[in-house]
């Protein structure tokens, strides 16, 4: 039975959270409705959470949710069953502008519908139950598999993107600059593609979690000039492919540096500052050196991603640092910025 009310968290104000009372959503024709049971705190919450981030208050936020399937409306065109496994993607993408049939529906240029909770404007992830298009669910593979770190589908799949970006080859050396979560991520993608990864992180517990989880070298910029040494690990050439996952600008100039001949960089962070870097033309001419950008997960990485969760095909049960009530909301959020943890969950029904 789904009952007529639920509870979302809701950011009031400048650090303040709050337990509200909802009506449940209702889905619309096509749409099929999602009891929702972790979900994971990402920096753009922190940052809602921290200042606003420019968002009018109150706004219900969460973005990277797992749950089950509650209800299919009668004639509701889908295989999904009441009880099936999913993740959600509540980024919202038009589904019919050119950039979303091409199958990049992270550079949507559409009108997505938006959500509202009894007026309050939101992704949704935080609430107990979503309503969203059939097309934006997706199936986990396992009725077993653990909802908490299915929870991770929406990072693991920015990051897929970003691997995509790359085209990473078997055996090649691929330098992952921050030791975040989105660098531990990226870590191990890329050891599931054959390649030989080297983390660039000076904060020693990240660095030895990266390692646990099969980089193959730290280089610690604190400690030696990070350039010369990836040089020295890669003969000499520089790496095939630099991924930049920490928002410093600079980085973005350095480690083009640190690339090989015919090298890919990929700029998968939100750089902030948004300094401008200086280029040479003439030297990407000689080097053919390739610089793309990543940004936010496709429907088609949600789907990989589910897979790569829900067999544990990728294991990110290291990365889940602390979970928390609903009621402990502000707790979770604080903790969430903390150096000490790479991701903070809330669990939905606690
Ligand atoms: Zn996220
Ligand atoms: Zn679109």
């Amino acid at each position: 039975m789904i009952p007529p009310k639920m509870k979302a968290l809701v950011v009031t104000g400048e650090k303040t959270i709050e337990v509200q009372e909802f009506s449940v959503p209702q889905p619309a024709p096509g749409e099929i409705l999602i009891r929702l049971e972790h979900c994971l705190i990402c920096t753009w919450e922190q940052r809602i959470f921290q200042n606003g981030d420019g968002m009018k208050m109150p706004f219900l936020p969460g973005h990277e949710a797992s749950g089950v399937v509650a209800w299919v409306p009668e004639g509701t065109p889908t295989s999904f069953r009441e009880g099936d496994p999913v993740v959600v993607k509540t980024l919202d993408s038009c589904g019919h502008c050119e950039f979303c049939y091409r199958g990049l529906d992270n550079q949507c240029v559409g009108t997505p519908k938006k959500r509202f909770y009894d007026g309050v404007p939101g992704s949704g992830g935080m609430a107990q139950y979503i309503a969203l298009p059939v097309s934006r669910v997706f199936p986990l593979p396992d009725p077993n598999c653990d909802l908490r770190e299915a929870a991770f589908a929406e990072p693991v799949a920015c990051c897929l993107r970003s691997l995509e970006q790359a085209d990473l080859q078997f055996g090649e050396d691929v330098v992952i600059v921050g030791g975040g979560i989105m660098g531990q991520l990226h870590n191990v993608l890329a050891k599931k593609r054959g390649t030989r990864t080297i983390l660039v992180e000076m904060d020693p517990a990240r660095a030895a979690l990266a390692t646990r989880m099969g980089a193959d070298e730290i280089v610690d910029p604190s400690a030696c000039d990070p350039i010369l040494r990836i040089k020295e690990l890669t003969c000499g050439r520089g790496a095939n492919v630099v991924f930049i996952t920490a928002p410093i600008p600079q980085l973005a100039e350095l480690y083009l540096d640190a690339l090989d001949k015919v090298g890919r960089i990929v700029y998968y962070t939100s750089f902030s500052p948004n300094t401008p870097i200086s280029i040479s033309p003439k030297s990407l001419h000689y080097s053919e050196k390739k610089i793309m950008g990543s940004y936010s997960p496709t429907s088609q990485g949600f789907y990989t991603a589910a897979r790569l969760l829900g067999r544990r095909i990728i294991d990110v049960r290291p990365f889940l640092t602390e979970t928390y009530p609903m009621s402990e909301a502000y707790t979770a959020f604080t903790r969430s910025m903390s150096a000490e943890t790479l991701r903070v969950g809330i669990d939905l029904w606690k």
